[in-house]
């Protein structure tokens, strides 16, 4: 069984996709105007971890992640560098999907561009209008929110009061101060569709209803997002869906809390942002970085420190370590130690109820380390043989398709060299210096290179 926390009830609910073993997601994706903030980063790796647990689950996920090109910013960058809008934004999607493929971010099954997809917005706005749910004015149409009376039931919010304190002022060209733009007409603007609708362009909620309705159908399982998305975006996304289709827009809403630093939210306009190029220019691995975004709760704010990231880094040798060292454990004749077995068996139940339990990490986490120490016990003893470690790996393997974070696609090397190397651990442990000196240099004349670190013995070719 699956819980996870849904947005719209405020509470845990079993999880119970459409269509039996396939999932339907769909994530707001970045606007391309600049490179993604690891705040951002933050979201998108909730999200892959999500992903990646309902595939490790057995669904089929089919999921949208949206590429908003068009947008004040967007249009805002062309501008100023003086070019064409697609190639202002082509040069921030290669970079998108860059860093996506550095975290180990799993692609979406489509990357729809708002830009590719006026047709669809256009038709959803031709259904708003014709059904009384949108009006026109001055070239733009706006969503009439008064029309829609569950409109808040995701946000929570007591509109009624927020509206009567802001309708009084004559400002505002539409009906109601709360509406929302759908369309924007065009005045001046260099970049314009000429639709049925007037001359213009979508608004930017618009887009992810006609997008994801179209690859997901018009009810989908999940949307996800960070916070800062539930209202006005993913309110107003409902809306318009809702009252185009008369039926329910989405069934489980998730979103993430912020990454903060020194207790803000991580953002563009606040300044105290990093990028991930940011972090790789000054040396971090990207998989601490995808670790240390993905080790706090998602439903919990998580600050970001240079300390916590350095932390991650120390974790992520230390799992990198241990997945060797129970390489080496490949080469050891025996029958298997029975206690690694059994805490095998545990820490694969404990993992899958950690995460089913609405994505509990820290849990998940905490059976791995809980493994590891059983492990390193059993192997220091000498009882761990080639049998286990045959299981390990493939433990790790699997959990590391949700996790990503072990090296496990690392070359793995030939099985007399990883005996030399345990032989010269144990030379080494038993004082004998001597023997292990002579060890390392056969190892060298085969071309490996060791290092001693705290968390053991790593290896790298020459
Ligand atoms: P944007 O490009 O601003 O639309 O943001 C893309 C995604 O990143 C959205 O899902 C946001 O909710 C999310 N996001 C932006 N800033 C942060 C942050 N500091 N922490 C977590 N998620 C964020
Ligand atoms: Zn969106």
């Amino acid at each position: 069984m699956i819980v996870f926390f849904n947005t719209l009830s405020r509470k845990k609910e079993i999880f119970k996709p459409i269509e039996e073993g396939v999932v339907k997601m769909y994530t707001c994706g970045p606007t391309v105007y600049d490179f993604a903030h690891i705040g951002n980063f933050r979201a998108y790796v909730f999200e892959d971890l999500l992903h990646r647990f309902l595939e490790y689950a057995g669904y089929r996920v089919i999921r949208v992640m949206n590429i908003t090109d068009i947008d004040d910013k967007t249009i805002a960058g062309a501008i100023k560098e003086n070019v064409p809008l697609h190639q202002y934004t082509e040069k921030y999607i290669n970079a998108f999907i860059q860093d996506m493929e550095c975290l180990r971010l799993k692609k979406a099954t489509y990357f729809p561009r708002a830009t590719q997809h006026i047709k669809e917005m256009v038709s959803l706005i031709k259904t708003l209008l014709l059904k009384g749910y949108a009006y026109e004015k001055d070239g733009s149409i706006y969503f009439r929110i008064s029309s829609f009376p569950s409109y808040g039931k995701l946000s929570h919010y007591d509109f009624d009061k927020i509206v009567s304190a802001r309708t009084d002022s004559d400002e505002y060209e539409k009906e109601q101060a709360r509406d929302f733009a759908l369309w924007k007409g065009t005045k001046d603007e260099p970049f314009f569709w000429n639709t049925e609708i007037g001359k213009g362009r979508p608004g930017w909620h618009i887009e992810c209803s006609a997008m994801s309705m179209k690859y997901l159908g018009e009810t989908f399982d999940i949307h996800t997002g960070g916070v800062d998305n539930i209202f006005p975006h993913h309110e107003n996304e409902i809306a318009q869906s809702e009252a185009a289709t008369g039926k329910k827009f989405v069934n489980y809403w998730l979103h993430c809390a912020h990454l903060l630093v020194n207790g803000e939210k991580m953002s563009k306009s606040k300044g105290n942002f990093y990028t991930l190029r940011d972090l790789l220019n000054k040396g971090y691995d990207p998989l601490a970085i995808r670790y240390l975004l993905m080790s706090a709760h998602y439903r919990d704010p998580l600050n970001f420190s240079e300390k916590s990231l350095k932390q991650a880094e120390n974790t992520v040798k230390h799992l990198h370590a241990f997945y060797q060292r129970v390489s080496f454990a490949l080469t050891i004749k025996g029958e298997p130690d029975p206690v690694i077995e059994k805490s095998l068996q545990t820490s694969s139940n404990e993992f899958f109820s950690a995460l089913a339990d609405d994505l509990n990490i820290s849990a998940a986490i905490a059976s791995i380390f809980k493994l590891m120490r059983n492990i390193n016990e059993s192997f220091e003893s000498g009882r761990l043989t080639a049998k286990n470690a045959e299981k390990i790996l493939k433990f790790l393997n699997r959990i590391n398709e949700v996790l990503a974070i072990f090296e496990t696609s690392r070359e793995q090397l030939s099985l007399d060299i990883m005996q030399l190397i345990r032989e010269r651990e144990r030379a080494r442990k038993e004082k004998n210096y001597q023997l292990a000196d002579r060890l390392r240099k056969e190892i060298a004349d085969k071309g490996i290179f060791l290092e001693d670190t705290p968390y053991g013995t790593r290896w790298i070719r020459k």
